[in-house]
């Protein structure tokens, strides 16, 4: 049992190694096993997928500040070269100026890339917003912050430097998510480690953090 080793991968299928010779029956039991984690474990990447897609086509889904829209398309007026976006309970009003509104690859990419630049000055806004607030909370500030497309981790910071990067992704989250991952960033100004006193730096400066924390972790 030790040696079978079961994951999904990030684009939903299963890989599942085990020591040669072992009988093909075992391993049918231990995937019917697990099927419940392995109908989860899928689940979970198909939202996650979901949640930080940055498409945008007509009907597709974008996630911002932890809510649903869905992209409604529309030729935009006026002589703008680049995509402008409007939000309206729940749609995403997407003005496509008439060299972005084909259905080739090209069209699609450029949308995309738009919708990337406007996600991103949404969320460069929100920083800009929060971080006042959230330096005077951990009593520490930061050089200045900037915005990546990051994988596998939210943010991070640059003790010597003093610089903050934040994942564009959180764009697609509850403000709260973004406001945790501030105030975790900036605690490393104090604290370099996840040890026991940068713990009680975050149950200092925001005290929800656990909950906030397994919000997100239970996202990615
Ligand atoms: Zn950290």
């Amino acid at each position: 049992m030790r040696n079978i080793n079961l994951r999904v991968r990030d684009d939903g299928t299963i890989a599942l190694s085990a020591p040669p010779h072992t009988p093909l029956s075992y391993i049918e039991t231990i995937v019917r096993e697990r099927s419940d984690w392995i109908a989860a474990a899928r689940q979970r990447v198909a939202t996650q997928e979901s949640r930080h897609a940055k498409t945008c086509e007509n009907g597709a889904i974008v996630w911002v500040w932890g809510l649903p829209y869905r992209c409604q398309l529309e030729p935009a007026a006026g002589t703008r070269r680049t995509c402008t976006f409007e939000m309206a309970e729940g749609t995403l009003v997407c003005h496509v100026p008439e060299g972005r509104l084909g259905t080739d690859e090209q069209a699609a990419a450029r949308r995309t890339s738009d919708l990337s630049a406007w996600l991103r000055a949404k969320l460069a806004e929100r920083v800009e917003q929060l971080r006042p607030s959230c330096e005077q909370a951990v009593q520490a500030r930061c050089a200045g912050t900037r915005i990546r497309q990051m994988s596998g981790r939210w943010g991070s910071c640059n003790t010597a430097t003093h610089m903050v990067t934040l994942n564009l992704n959180l764009v697609h989250h509850e403000p709260e998510c973004l406001e945790y991952v501030l105030c975790h960033e900036l605690c490393h100004l104090h604290e370099p480690s996840h040890n026991k006193r940068f713990h009680a730096l975050m149950d200092q400066c925001y005290p929800n953090w656990r909950s906030v924390r397994n919000l997100l972790n239970s996202r990615c």
